[in-house]
């Protein structure tokens, strides 16, 4: 499929925290996780046009046609009501972007940008897009200073990651948790894939960070701190590790009731990857 288009739920013109330097973002929609703990959970389904969120909206921003739910965006109030009534974890409020349509945006902004990171939901689901993307930025004389990032899951396929690799500059990836079931209990999926992408994407010097995501009692981040550790040293010393704090904000759910984690336990993950080799650690600048 040589898909030239995406379906895309957002576009930030300006962030400091999805890669080096300040980058446009690009959030895809569609996940293939399912995590219990997603912040953003509208982001996991394509909308199936069902309808149920049209007679809901109190600004008349959403009408049914032709079986196609159509969101006029110059209406929209942006209140959430329709997030809030989807079950399928979706919107109607997403954007269908041509590479063309992107690669204007980006010139928009341009003078301000060091490159562009492909977040989600899950970007990979819709790699073909992203594969055009880097490759027509990397084809354009005004924009292939700009660096190619994605922001993902890590459960592509090593095939998947291999049509990239020549267009793609990094890639940050999600650890969710070290223990197989513990991260199928939280994400739906097992999380081997998610290893061999940390391991392959190293191996090609493309991986940029690691993400942890700690959350108090329901991952086993620190339990494992040691076989964690002991993994990446084994792929390289210098290792880049993010570790985030779990906050329950956004979330449905039974992770609504999760304690958000404390400055106090990141610190002690910190101090025990520390302890194994691992010191080239990020911490969270913020907690909520
Ligand atoms: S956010 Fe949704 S419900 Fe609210 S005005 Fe916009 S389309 Fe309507
Ligand atoms: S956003 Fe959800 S409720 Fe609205 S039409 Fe799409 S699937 Fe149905």
């Amino acid at each position: 499929m040589n898909k030239s288009w995406a379906i895309v739920n957002k576009i930030l013109p300006f962030s400091c925290v999805d890669g080096p330097g300040n980058r446009l973002v690009i959030f895809l929609q569609g996940c293939n996780f399912r995590c219990l703990n997603c912040h953003n959970p509208y982001t996991i389904s394509l909308c199936k046009d069902c309808g149920d969120c049209v007679s809901t909206c109190p600004h008349q921003a959403l009408s049914f046609n032709n079986h196609r739910v159509i969101w006029q965006t110059s209406v929209c109030q942006q209140c959430d009501t329709c997030i809030n009534t989807c079950v399928h974890h979706s919107t109607p409020m997403t954007y269908k972007y041509s590479v063309e349509d992107i690669l204007k945006i980006i010139r928009k902004y341009l003078p301000f940008l060091n490159g562009i990171t492909l977040s989600g939901g899950e970007a990979t689901m819709q790699l073909p897009f992203i594969e055009k993307l880097f490759r027509a930025i990397k084809q354009a004389n005004d924009l292939n200073h700009l660096t190619c990032f994605i922001d993902s899951n890590g459960y592509l396929h090593q095939t998947g990651w291999q049509k990239l690799e020549n267009v793609m500059d990094g890639a940050m990836i999600d650890l969710k948790a070290w223990d197989n079931q513990i991260n199928k209990e939280l994400t739906g999926r097992d999380n081997l894939r998610v290893k061999k992408t940390i391991e392959y994407l190293a191996s090609i010097n493309k991986l940029y960070e690691v993400r942890f995501l700690l959350i108090p009692n329901h991952t086993d981040l620190q339990v494992n701190a040691k076989y964690i550790a002991c993994f990446l040293m084994k792929i390289d010393s210098n290792i880049k590790i993010r570790i985030n704090a779990f906050h329950n904000r956004g979330i449905r759910g039974i992770a609504q009731n999760w304690e958000p984690a404390t400055k106090q336990q990141v610190e002690q993950f910190a101090a025990q990857l520390r302890q194994y080799g691992l010191h080239n650690i990020v911490l969270p600048s913020l907690y909520l």
